[in-house]
């Protein structure tokens, strides 16, 4: 070093001591006041100074240091950097809580100004100094000092947000929202698939260091997180556990919410769907990449005979089935046979179809379904219509509705508009009417009744080029075709109050939308199920009643928070694991049947505590009482009482009911306990039931908990044996319902009938499967352990594995 500057260099440090000697002696205020008339002057200063001059300044500030670091060691840069760090440190724990506040605040103001500056090249340049300068002393790090500050950060994180008010929570979490969705939106494609890769593997190395409880913890936290943002609760341990065995007649378990499914008053941003907080947002719209046009208000009359404000209308609504089957272009064709009995049942075996015949009738032949649509006198036509039922049913359709529906879908159905526009305009026997199977969509893939001339239908001379699936019908003879279910005209043309203008049913065709935007951009295409699980949401405005899908939602809701009450409330204590299936009965109501094993053996002498077979006191217990007489009394059955459906099988009841009276709750059976039924000499009541007084020993065991909080029938039976569970196993995973066809052959006269086996499906199904709901779930999931593979029978489970029981 020069003397010259090695003097300058000591007579600044004599001056700087001599300047530290004289603060060393400064009172508090002289302190404040020198530093505030040091930093007013700096102020007025940097005030004065050009924005060149700035730069200038910071860049030879910022090269002197940089180059006196430049000169120092490895080790003399840490001392350093770690006696600042001290300094520092020593210098804020000695600030007030104000003064932090004040320091932090200046400190954001300057930051915020030099940024404010920035051009967008230095900001980017700061950014990657600020990274690479992170990265380079993290890769210093030891494995040690990383857990260190990743401890530090946690903590003083959690204690910053812990401060936090409601709204600054809010706040915070929408600023880093947009933060990171503004991040994200200038990804390229390989940096997302980086970022992903990277959180993937971060994700499942921090799963594998999980224990049971973290893990516990950690899916509960999500899903009452979750359950949170919907506004439903889940119920909680903390009260239910083992209530079950505790049950208070006083308690109105019904009425707490987090039992209940609400109203349904949510309603979808994206397609204006109503539903029930706990359904899943996909359910109707897929989150907005289905947008269907809207269904049309009907026309009048129809509007006011759907409404069921009448007596017109209840009539209409009662047999809207055979105002339909009056009105159909196309007749349903299938193998069918119908029982009557207790039940009356009307089979399909095979594929269901739809015929359609020829615009006109056959020489001498009556016309049928489209062909009286052209009948000139439209007094004959609506006889024609009536004739299509068989004479003798019991509500038939009145003459007047008929003909106001007529002259209603004369005017307002496209498709016989466009075809009497397109019989009253040909008439060569050579041709022939075809309907595009898929058609192109016009701008819009929306199909509305426009003007009378807008004809949909393509009149094609005979013999040309068409699509298999297309419809095709001929002036006259040709007899009666096959009409593709894949046709977009499938539904409408035998459906005419579900879509009274001859709108489009499901095709090919309808693309899937991007979820962020309005145009429809990619090649997918909308499924069939999702299409239909759209049409039948329940929309703003419009009318509902006599609805199975709203069956299948409601009963789809009530199973969950029975479940959830179940496996998270823990009445009946902690769950091992849990199985169940969804069935419906033949008259289309589901049902479920659930198996649960606990994790603690239930005591055999508290059986009584949680099931009963008898009917509860009606003074002590008013409202249970009206839901087991209404719910959970079996029949009444028998020789003395109306045939039932249990008695179809069998000399006896197929259930076993009525039950013999016992005192007391016996287990000594195998499989299932017999529970305490007392007779009305032991003090047994009796309850009322359609005009017949029956005892305890028709009532289905039940849990007056589940009861009293659902309101519906529970079966809650107790098994003791394995015996019983393999039977009760089976059932569960027996598979659909089936229903045994008897189909006469037509040409033959002797008894001999070909017996199938056929699905039967009922409309609440149906619903069930369109939205896509589970019919089976069980936890923890089964593994076939392959014994005699080698090298293939080592399962190993670990202690949470066999604790996922989470639905
Ligand atoms: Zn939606
Ligand atoms: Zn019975």
């Amino acid at each position: 070093m020069p003397p010259k500057r090695r003097k300058l260099l000591g007579r600044r440090t004599a001056a700087a001591s001599a300047a530290r000697a004289a603060r060393a002696s400064e009172t508090p205020e002289q302190t404040s006041l020198r530093l505030s008339q040091m930093a007013s002057s700096s102020a007025a200063r940097l005030s004065m100074e050009s924005a060149a001059a700035r730069t200038e300044r910071l860049a030879s500030a910022a090269s002197t240091m940089s180059s006196r670091r430049a000169r120092l060691s490895v080790e003399e840069r840490s001392l350093q950097n770690s006696q600042g760090a001290v300094r520092v440190a020593r210098l804020r724990a000695s600030q007030s809580p104000a003064q932090k506040t004040l320091r932090r605040l200046r400190d954001a103001i300057v930051k915020a100004c030099s940024r404010s500056l920035e051009s967008p090249e230095q900001t980017t340049s700061r950014r990657h100094r600020n990274t690479r300068a992170t990265a380079a002393s993290r890769a210093l790090e030891q494995p040690q000092e990383t857990a260190h500050r990743r401890f530090r950060n946690a903590l003083s994180t959690a204690s910053a947000r812990a401060l936090e008010s409601p709204a600054q929570t809010t706040v915070r979490r929408i600023i880093n929202a947009r933060s990171t969705a503004s991040a994200r939106a200038l990804e390229s494609p390989a940096q997302t698939t980086v970022r992903r890769v990277r959180n993937a593997r971060s994700t499942a190395s921090a799963r594998v260091a999980e224990n049971s409880e973290v893990r516990r913890q950690r899916l509960e936290n999500i899903s009452s997180f979750r359950a949170s943002l919907n506004g439903v609760t889940s119920p909680s341990a903390s009260f239910w556990s083992n209530v079950a065995y505790n049950y208070d007649c006083t308690v109105n378990y019904s009425a707490r919410r987090d039992v209940q499914i609400g109203a349904m008053d949510k309603v979808c941003t994206f397609c204006n769907a109503k539903k029930w907080a706990g359904e899943q947002p996909g359910l109707c719209c897929s989150g907005g990449k289905i947008k269907l046009p809207s269904l049309d208000e009907p026309p009048q009359p129809l509007r006011d005979l759907l409404l069921g404000t009448t007596s017109e209308s209840t009539h209409f609504l009662e047999a809207i089935r055979k105002y339909n089957c009056c009105f159909q272009m196309t007749s349903f064709g299938a193998k069918a046979i119908s029982e009557g009995g207790w039940m009356p049942t009307f089979k399909v075996q095979g594929q269901v179809y739809h015929l359609m015949g020829s615009l006109l009738a056959d020489q001498g032949e009556p016309p049928q379904f489209l062909q009286i649509y052209f009948l000139a006198d439209y007094n004959e036509q609506v006889d024609a219509h009536l004739g299509i039922l068989p004479s003798d049913i019991s509500i038939g359709p009145r003459r007047d509705i008929l003909f106001r529906l007529q002259d209603m879908l004369h005017e307002t159905n496209s498709y016989i508009r466009s075809l009497k526009f397109a019989l009253q305009n040909n008439s060569l026997p050579s041709f022939s009417v075809v309907i595009d199977a898929d058609r192109p969509p016009h701008g819009e893939h929306e199909r509305r009744f426009n003007a009378p001339v807008c004809n949909e239908i393509a009149a094609v001379i005979h013999g040309e080029e068409h699509n298999s699936r297309d419809i095709v019908i001929k002036y006259q003879g040709g007899g009666l075709r096959c009409i593709s279910e894949l046709h977009l005209s499938y539904d409408c043309l035998q459906y005419h109050f579900l879509f009274p203008y001859g709108s489009d049913g499901y095709h090919f065709k309808i693309p899937i939308c991007q979820a962020s935007s309005d145009s429809m951009s990619t090649s997918k295409t909308v499924s069939c199920r999702a299409y239909y699980a759209y049409m039948f949401m329940v929309r703003e405005g419009q009318q509902y009643s006599h609805r199975p899908d709203l069956i299948a939602r409601v009963f789809r809701l009530q199973l969950r928070k029975l479940m959830d009450l179940i496996l998270k409330g823990q009445v009946f204590g902690r769950a091992k694991c849990h199985m169940y299936t969804v069935e419906w009965q033949k008259r289309g109501l589901p049902h479920a049947h659930i198996l649960l094993w606990l994790n603690d053996k239930v005591d055999a002498n508290k059986i009584d505590d949680f099931i009963s077979a008898e009917i509860p006191d009606p003074a002590l217990e008013p409202l249970l009482h009206e839901i087991i007489k209404k719910n959970m009394i079996h029949g009444p059955c028998g020789a003395n009482y109306e045939k039932r459906s249990c008695w179809s099988s069998g000399p006896t009841c197929a259930k076993g009911y009525p039950r013999k009276f016992i005192s007391e709750t016996q287990t000594a059976t195998d499989g299932y306990p017999l529970y305490r039924r007392r007779s009305p000499a032991e003090g047994g009541r009796t309850v009322t039931v359609k005009g017949h007084t029956l005892d305890n020993s028709w009532v289905v065991p039940y849990c007056p908990l589940l009861s009293k909080t659902f309101g519906a029938h529970i079966n809650v039976e107790y098994c003791h044996s394995v015996k019983s569970i393999k039977y009760i196993c089976k059932y569960v995973n027996k598979g659909s319902d089936a229903a045994v066809f008897g189909i006469r052959r037509d040409n033959c006269v002797d008894e001999v009938a070909d017996y199938v086996a056929g699905r039967y499906l009922s409309s609440s199904e149906a619903f069930w499967r369109i939205f896509g709901f589970p019919i089976h779930q069980r936890a923890p999931a089964i593994v076939q352990r392959i014994v005699t593979a080698q090298e293939l029978n080592a399962v190993s489970l670990t202690s949470y594995s066999t604790e996922r029981w989470w639905p």
